[in-house]
């Protein structure tokens, strides 16, 4: 048919082009064994790698040649033997980095170097990494050890270096859903919202366009219906590229098993961190359903799939995640790993931001969330405190009420409950707790941090380089550990529990869930509300029908999901400011600084009423040059 020709688009990406224009350039290097794609980074394996590396910016100037990170390796038959490759990295790299294990894993020539300062292991713009895959053949992949020990940290950590060989295995098949190219009839971008519209929970959209087929989070709701809808004609497990998580909470990710259960083979993009918070509250959630009598919707090999499928990226590196679809991960300043999703659809034709959640104020943990992107269409924001209500004092203010009630109950000889969620308050409550205990503003007791919280605490110690500038500096500049093991005590056991409530003295507790809708927070509520010495300070969001919810109004006798009736005599405090999410004057003024403007505005992760107020609030600072909208669930909406 004539015409038919040109339904190849030269601007999208095919792997066969990328390898010939690969070959192209590394050749003038150095001789090319092959070229293979891993996801979507491509694999460059060299015959002499010694000679390749002579010029030390060879791998950063390549990158910069093709837009992308290459992952370079050597020729398999040119490594050096194991023993001796031991020793002579254990030569290059610095003592200062104190690296306690070396795993090699042959059939893909690579050693995970696990150390205490990862730092000196990677050196100056990647200097001693450099070094060791010149001199021995061997990919040196870096890994920190976290500060904070905890035995499922360690289980997690011992399954991405036990499983590497599996996971490039999958990476390679998973390249086809990066490079694999669709008829091009034509080109459209449109969002259809299968969760997470005029709602808090099950956040989830599907994002289309003449090529591609992504989602943007994978939630559940924890309280009303718990999955996304799956079930619009719009989406296609077969068909899917790739799942984006913009952060580890169940809200946003806490679905994605239920996918691979289904036949879903593809990979999820996130960052380091989150990959490896996603799997802890995984674990624990399919815990608690088991300890709850319940049926998990999933089994541990589907959690395992999650995480053989992830591929990490950085913040501020721009990934082809399918043939027309560009993404960028910024810091979303709402947990650890938390990130905005930048989407450049046909080389910047389009461009769209997913805020996730985020906060636009710096915290003790975390910076504030990026603002500036190099192009911007569409941008689709949270309104969990979008309503004209929702003015939350500032960090400081929150932080200094706190440790007033703390020293308040202390010295009333009484206990104090912090409900929080495993990540993200709980961490920012501890530095608060510990930054008081250092500059001795409330005496020193026992914090007990109950659940997953120690678990998720140490992941942090892992990831200093996704924290805030003033921990970074802290933990990296100046080598000083933060959630010292002096201060926190883990909590596993119902026997510790309860002698913690019935015996021991003035304390502070720390313990999931946040809203008091599950958890061993609803065991120490129990036992110390109808005491009037104690109390209980809720500082997360506290969604409607909820425990945590009726303490906020007041209420003094309830009824928490193990069906105790609770009389609350304790005094319940409820401080506002510690939140990750941005409140009405952050997100007014992101609408405002954000750089470019966008001309659509698509507002979701919020009750209808906020949603709608953020709604009015926008059209009357953007005075009509943007289009606003709230859009339902199940709605399709096109965007070009
Ligand atoms: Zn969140």
């Amino acid at each position: 048919m004539k015409g038919c020709r040109n339904i190849a688009d030269k601007s999208l990406i095919s792997s066969a082009s990328l390898k010939e224009e690969l070959k192209k350039i590394v050749s003038e290097y150095g001789e090319v064994k092959r070229i293979y794609f891993e996801g979507p980074f491509p694999v460059v394996e060299i015959v002499n790698i010694s000679d390749f590396l002579e010029n030390k910016d060879i791998i950063a100037e390549l990158a910069r040649k093709v837009k992308k990170r290459i992952i370079v390796r050597a020729d398999r038959n040119a490594l050096m033997p194991k023993e001796e490759a031991q020793k002579k990295i254990l030569e290059i790299v610095p003592a200062e980095a104190e690296v306690k294990e070396l795993h090699f894993i042959d059939k893909i020539g690579e050693v995970f170097i696990v150390a205490k300062r990862t730092g000196h292991v990677v050196g100056k713009a990647g200097a001693v990494i450099n070094s060791i895959l010149k001199s021995t053949g061997w990919r040196p992949i870096p890994l920190r050890i976290p500060t904070i020990d905890s035995s499922l940290t360690r289980a997690i950590r011992r399954q991405y270096i036990n499983r590497a060989y599996k996971r490039t295995r999958l990476r390679r098949k998973m390249s086809s859903k990066v490079y694999s190219r669709r008829m091009n009839l034509g080109k459209f971008v449109t969002l259809t919202f299968l969760g997470g519209a005029r709602e808090v929970g099950r956040s989830c959209i599907l994002l289309q366009t003449g090529e591609s087929s992504i989602l943007l989070d994978c939630g559940l709701n924890p309280s009303g219906p718990p999955f996304p809808y799956f079930n619009v004609p719009e989406f296609d497990l077969d068909t899917l590229n790739g799942i984006v998580v913009t952060h580890a909470h169940l809200d946003h990710c806490g679905a994605l098993p239920l996918l691979y259960k289904y036949g879903y083979d593809g990979p999820i993009y996130c960052t380091e961190s989150t990959r490896d918070l996603i799997v802890l509250i995984l674990l624990d959630m399919y815990r608690l359903i088991g300890r709850e009598g319940g049926y998990p919707y999933f089994s541990m090999r589907d959690i395992t799939r999650v995480f053989d499928h992830t591929i990490t990226i950085g913040y501020g590196e721009p990934v082809d995640i399918s043939p027309d679809v560009k993404l960028t991960l910024y810091n979303s300043g709402h947990i650890l790993g938390s990130s905005l999703a930048h989407l450049s659809i046909s080389q910047g034709a389009f461009s769209l931001l997913y805020t996730g959640d985020f906060r636009f104020r710096n915290s003790r943990l975390l910076d504030r969330a990026e603002c500036k992107f190099p192009r911007l269409d569409a941008l689709i924001i949270e309104s969990t405190y979008g309503g004209f209500q929702d003015n939350k004092p500032p960090l400081q203010y929150a932080e200094k009420k706190l440790i007033e009630i703390v020293k308040e109950t202390l010295n009333n000889n009484g206990k104090v409950l912090i409900p929080a969620l495993s990540v993200g308050r709980a961490q920012e409550v501890m530095l608060t707790i510990e930054n008081a205990f250092e500059s001795n503003m409330i005496k020193r007791v026992p914090v007990y941090v109950d659940g997953m919280i120690y678990e998720a605490t140490s992941i942090h110690t892992a990831y200093p380089d996704h924290l805030s500038r003033r921990i970074k500096s802290k933990v990296l500049g100046a080598d000083q550990p933060i959630f010292s093991p002096d201060i926190f005590t883990p909590i596993h056991r119902q026997d510790e529990r309860e002698e913690i409530v019935k015996v021991k003295d003035e304390c502070i507790i720390i313990s999931p869930s946040g809203m008091l809708s599950g958890g061993p927070v609803l065991y120490y509520f129990r036992c110390l509300a109808p005491d009037p010495k104690n109390s209980v300070i809720l500082v997360s969001y506290q969604a409607p029908g909820t425990v945590g919810r009726k303490l906020q109004r007041g209420i003094k006798k309830v009824t928490i999901p193990s069906g105790h009736e609770v009389e609350v005599e304790c005094t319940v405090h409820n401080i506002e400011g510690f939140s990750g999410h941005a409140d009405r004057v952050q997100l007014y003024s992101y609408a405002t600084v954000v750089h470019p403007k966008p001309s659509k505005v698509l507002i979701v992760h919020g009750e209808e009423h906020k949603a709608e107020e953020l709604k009015r609030g926008i059209q009357r600072l953007y005075k009509g040059r943007a289009q606003v909208l709230v859009p339902y669930n199940m709605e399709r909406i096109r965007l070009k």
